[in-house]
C-alpha cells in the first residue's frame, strides 16, 4: 500500500467517523425540539441521520461477517493442505534403516 493510498484510506475513515459522531450528536441534541408538524425540517434531518446510522451499522455487520467467513475459509483451506501439521520422518515416509 503506497503512502498516498494509506492517506486516502485514513481520510475516508476519519470522514466516516465524523459523520457517525455528528449524526449521533445531532439526533441527541434535537430530540426535544419544537416540532411544527408534518413538514418539520429538523425531523427530516433526524430521519436522515438515523438512516445513515442504520446503513453504517448494517455495513459494519456485513463487513465483520465477511471477515469471519473469509478467515474460516482460509483456515479450512490451510487445514486441507496440511499446513499446520508438523513435519516428521513418518510424514515424509523416510525409512530409518540404519
Ligand atoms: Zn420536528
Amino acid at each position: 500500500m503506497t503512502k498516498k493510498m494509506r492517506f486516502a484510506a485514513a481520510c475516508g475513515a476519519a470522514l466516516l467517523v465524523f459523520a457517525l459522531f455528528f449524526s449521533v450528536f445531532f439526533v441527541v441534541a434535537e430530540a426535544d425540539h419544537d416540532c411544527i408538524g408534518e413538514h418539520c425540517t429538523i425531523c427530516h434531518q433526524i430521519h436522515i441521520c438515523q438512516k445513515l446510522l442504520e446503513q453504517l451499522s448494517a455495513a459494519h455487520t456485513a463487513l465483520a461477517g465477511g471477515a469471519v467467513l473469509g478467515f474460516s475459509m482460509l483456515l479450512l483451506v490451510l487445514r486441507t493442505w496440511n499446513v499446520f501439521a508438523a513435519s516428521s520422518p513418518v510424514l515424509w515416509k523416510v525409512k530409518l534403516l540404519n
